[in-house]
């Protein structure tokens, strides 16, 4: 008898066509299984009509179609959704879903915390707590894809959530394979894909050889002294060692590569900062997103004044560099990076009870959680 199912989205098309050919069963069967699961969003084998019964009846035995579990849906005031999922070990990430003009942007997670322990980020003050899998970081897109009623919008993703991604290099790229692969994926465009990292040199590496989605890179400083203290991993990979990788990673005609700068009052914010990121980025392919710093509560650092998050751009600007200032969406139900989850922790410290409120919730509706925001 068999007592533990296989998540399919885990096991993949490769070891699923293995599986199939030890049985005599033609390979492109699995093609027709995994066409089912991402692009007709199929929860049962039973609803795949075009298997026999005896088949769907194999494969229900031995695997499992599976969604992550959904906790609550927060909605802001600006439009774009949070979304908070407990994994099977009782963690939780986010992922947030951001309407734009003409299509949706999901920012997915990688890890449960981070490890490179930013001063300025939440997910980084929590510590690492593991990576996440192949199938979850896929089933973040494929399941709140289900949920978009126009989901031929939902065309762009950034890997900009909860954790690093390249410190969970192995998990991402089989990720981003499924999300891009236009056979027996979610058909997904690189280009409009874009990765968000601090730049592990060695991974960096990989990426450019592995993938053809976009790069975005945190800088946040324009010396070593002020990286350094902003974000730890700057001892191991310095400045001038990143933007060298930077110079020598391949990029497709026409593309560059996103500089990310958070704004912190009287730390990065001075004219003397601009110059130098003008200077710094001049030999690159650049375009650069300023993000003015997202408060929390207890965070040590301060956003900029407006006037002064304008000048900075406009130095920029003037040196004929693309500059758009992006402000974390959905700051009226807790903003950037990592904060859902940080509050939900902090919930759980303070009450129990209350978790159970949302267990008993998410029976009835997985999005109960709407109509109180
Ligand atoms: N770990 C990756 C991707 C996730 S963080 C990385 O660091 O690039 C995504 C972006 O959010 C990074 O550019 C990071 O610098 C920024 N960020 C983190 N905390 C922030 C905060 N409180 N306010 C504004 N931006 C923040
Ligand atoms: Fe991790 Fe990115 Fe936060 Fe740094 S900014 S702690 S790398 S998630």
């Amino acid at each position: 008898m068999i007592t533990k199912k296989i998540n399919i989205i885990e096991f993949g098309f490769e070891k699923l066509v293995d599986w199939l050919l030890a049985r005599n069963i033609e390979s492109y069967r699995a093609e027709q299984v995994f066409k089912w699961i991402y692009l007709r969003q199929a929860d049962s084998f039973n609803h795949m009509t075009d298997l026999n019964k005896e088949m769907r009846t194999l494969l229900s035995q031995h695997y499992s179609i599976r969604r992550l579990e959904k906790i609550r849906v927060e909605k802001s005031r600006d439009g774009s959704s949070k979304y908070l999922f407990r994994l099977k070990d009782g963690q939780y990430i986010e992922s947030v879903l951001i309407p734009e003009r003409d299509h949706y942007t999901l920012c997915v997670s990688s890890q449960v915390g981070c490890a490179q322990g930013c001063r300025f980020c939440l997910t980084g003050r929590d510590g690492f707590i593991r990576n996440l899998t192949k199938s979850e970081i896929v089933s973040q897109v494929r399941d709140i894809s289900r949920d978009i009623v126009d989901s031929v919008r939902f065309t762009n993703i950034v890997l900009m959530g909860m954790g690093e991604p390249l410190a969970n290099y192995k998990n991402v790229l089989s990720a981003i394979q499924i999300i891009t692969d236009n056979k027996i994926g979610l058909n997904f465009s690189n280009r409009r894909i874009t990765l968000s990292t601090v730049g592990l040199i060695p991974n960096l590496k990989y990426l450019g050889r592995d993938t053809r989605v976009n790069l975005a890179i945190s800088l946040n400083a324009t010396d070593n002294r002020t990286r350094d203290m902003l974000m730890p991993v700057n001892r191991r990979y310095p400045i001038e060692k990143l933007l060298d990788a930077c110079s020598r990673y391949p990029l497709q005609s026409s593309r560059r590569i996103t500089f990310e700068y958070v704004l912190l009052k009287d730390i990065n914010d001075k004219p003397e900062d601009a110059k130098r990121l003008a200077r710094l980025l001049r030999p690159l392919k650049a375009k650069i997103n300023l993000i003015p710093f997202n408060d929390y509560e207890g965070s040590e650092f301060v956003r900029p004044e407006e006037s002064i998050i304008h000048q900075f751009q406009e130095m920029l600007l003037r040196k004929n560099y693309t500059v758009i200032i992006r402000d974390s969406r959905g700051q009226d139900i807790s903003a950037a990076c990592g904060q859902l989850r940080a509050k939900t922790n902090g919930e759980r410290r303070k009450s129990e009870k209350q978790k159970r409120l949302y267990d008993t919730t998410e029976k009835f509706s997985g999005y109960q959680f709407l109509s109180h925001y």
